[in-house]
């Protein structure tokens, strides 16, 4: 199968000769017919399997007959809608945009939250075929009159797993509702819960399935590992991997914004360069970060999950669970950033006594045990007792706050529990959706993904929809607040 086989125009396979791929991954080779018979897609395709080619190639072919060179803004109206969780990812769909393109000319820009709203308006306003959009900041757009969605004829939904964790279900229908029925749709999601499948018999007519990631399972190219050691011990252990198996490029994953910050630091003090990109830092600082990552300042990215959410990190070597997260998609979430197109990565988990539960979590969830390996020197010692998982504000107990806290209800590794947040889910201690109500709004009169896990900070984006239970079968934030203080406990 070669991308010239798939019928692509000149243009768009001189791009992707130059941007040096040489064959469709199984993605791509499925979606790209499909998208450019103009059928709806439903497509299971995590991260890191090539589906942003996947779409934006086709659409690009769909949209290059209306292509002209004029500069007239009323001869590029906006025909194509992309919908991402994040900002990241917006960032870097639109830039596949412009690199698979760029031979076109057709016009293209993003819009997303954290950032001033009036250089998007400027964009918006020269006229663009593709818009790449975060849902919250693409309302506030509609609603300020900056933005025309009344020829949008095809609409992607990227990652809809995640924009449904984040709670964006609300914003997207209401997006729907604004555009003109005609249209194809195209939906991606990693993982198949309820909640999707029902968004897609809504959406999609008569679609077309591509399922080139078997449902919740792993990156098969990937090498799974786990340490078991010690709570207090586990930043030496990582000091001790970097070095001793002179790791380079390591993505390593904490549960909260407070434990990435304090792990980096701690590398740092160990003498191992390293950065911290969470919700909290600006986007600069991600940027910064992100690109003292990729190329070579900087060997360990610590990251959470919201933050490593859509980064492109191609052929990452390692991915390091800290923590092992709470809930048992985002392993495949994070694994997902390792083994990237063909390439062989390792995902090792530092694994102590208070995460068997979530370990077996992901066992199951895998369908398969994870072979375990204690590293010489670092043998759990059996009198250490579990302790329950909660985590609070600043990584502290007591808040039930913060990234990643999953306070307001449970999640299953199915889906959602009821009384988690969602529609219905709004109440005390569980995320509005967006943060929304709780996290006041941006400088566009607006708070959305693009700065969900950072412009939100206490106001609870971290417990996006996806809860964790303690011990007792509260919520943990109901816990945290009834319970003393000293009952629950961090580990970090
Ligand atoms: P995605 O899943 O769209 O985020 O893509 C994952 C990575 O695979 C990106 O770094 C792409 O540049 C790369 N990629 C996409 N398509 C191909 C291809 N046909 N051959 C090699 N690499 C690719």
């Amino acid at each position: 199968m070669s991308f010239e086989s798939l019928g692509l125009l000149p243009e768009l396979l001189r791009a992707v000769r130059e941007r040096g791929y040489e064959t469709p991954t199984p993605v791509q080779a499925q979606a790209i017919p499909v998208v450019l018979s103009g059928r709806d897609l439903l497509a299971g395709a995590q991260t890191g399997t090539g589906k942003t080619a996947g779409f934006v190639l086709p659409i690009l072919q769909r949209l290059a007959p209306q292509a002209n060179t004029s500069a007239s803004p009323a001869r590029h109206p906006l025909r194509c809608l992309i919908l991402t969780p994040t900002r990241e990812l917006a960032m870097q769909v639109e830039e596949s945009v412009r690199t698979y393109g760029r031979h076109l000319p057709l016009r293209s820009t993003t819009v997303f939250g954290g950032v001033n709203i009036n250089p998007q308006i400027k964009a918006l306003r020269a006229g663009v075929e593709i818009l790449v959009a975060t849902p919250g900041r693409l309302l506030d757009h509609h609603q300020q009159g900056t933005l025309n969605l009344s020829q949008v004829q095809h609409l992607v939904l990227d990652e809809a797993d995640r924009m449904l964790d984040m709670g964006f279900i609300r914003d997207i229908r209401k997006i729907l509702s604004l555009l003109p029925a005609e249209r194809q749709n195209l939906l991606f999601s990693a993982t198949f819960s309820d909640e999707i499948r029902q968004l897609a018999s809504g959406l999609l007519r008569n679609p077309a399935s591509v399922d080139v990631a078997p449902r919740n399972s792993a990156a098969e190219l990937v090498e799974h590992l786990v340490h078991p050691v010690d709570r207090e011990r586990k930043r030496a252990l990582l000091s001790h991997l970097i070095r001793a198996e002179k790791l380079e490029q390591v993505l390593v994953f904490t549960r909260t914004k407070h434990g990435a910050n304090r792990l980096s630091e701690q590398l740092e003090h160990d003498g191992i360069a390293s950065s911290a990109i969470h919700g909290n830092k600006s986007q600069p600082q991600r940027i910064k970060a992100l690109s003292d990552f990729k190329e070579g300042r900087i060997t360990v990215l610590v990251a959470t999950d919201i933050a490593a959410r859509g980064l492109d990190i191609t052929q990452l070597p390692h991915v390091v669970n800290y923590e092992l997260p709470q809930v048992a998609e985002d392993y495949v979430h994070r694994i997902g950033r390792t083994g990237r197109a063909g390439a062989e990565g390792r995902a090792l988990s530092l694994v102590c006594v208070d995460e068997a539960k979530l370990l077996k979590d992901i066992e199951h969830l895998l369908k398969r045990t994870l072979p375990t390996q204690v590293v010489p020197g670092f043998a759990p010692d059996p009198s250490i007792k579990a302790e329950p998982i909660v985590q609070g504000r600043g990584g502290r107990g007591g808040g039930g706050r913060g990234e990643g806290v999953r306070s307001g209800g449970g999640r299953g590794h199915s889906g959602r529990g009821a009384g988690s947040r969602g529609e219905g889910g709004r109440g005390a201690g569980s995320r509005s959706e967006g943060g929304r109500a709780a996290g006041g709004r941006s400088d566009s009169g607006r708070v959305d993904s693009g700065h969900s896990d950072s412009g939100r900070g206490d106001s609870g984006f971290g417990s996006a929809g996806r809860s964790q239970r303690t011990g007792s079968g509260r919520p943990a934030a109901e816990v945290a607040r009834r319970e003393p203080a000293r009952s629950i406990t961090t580990k970090l």
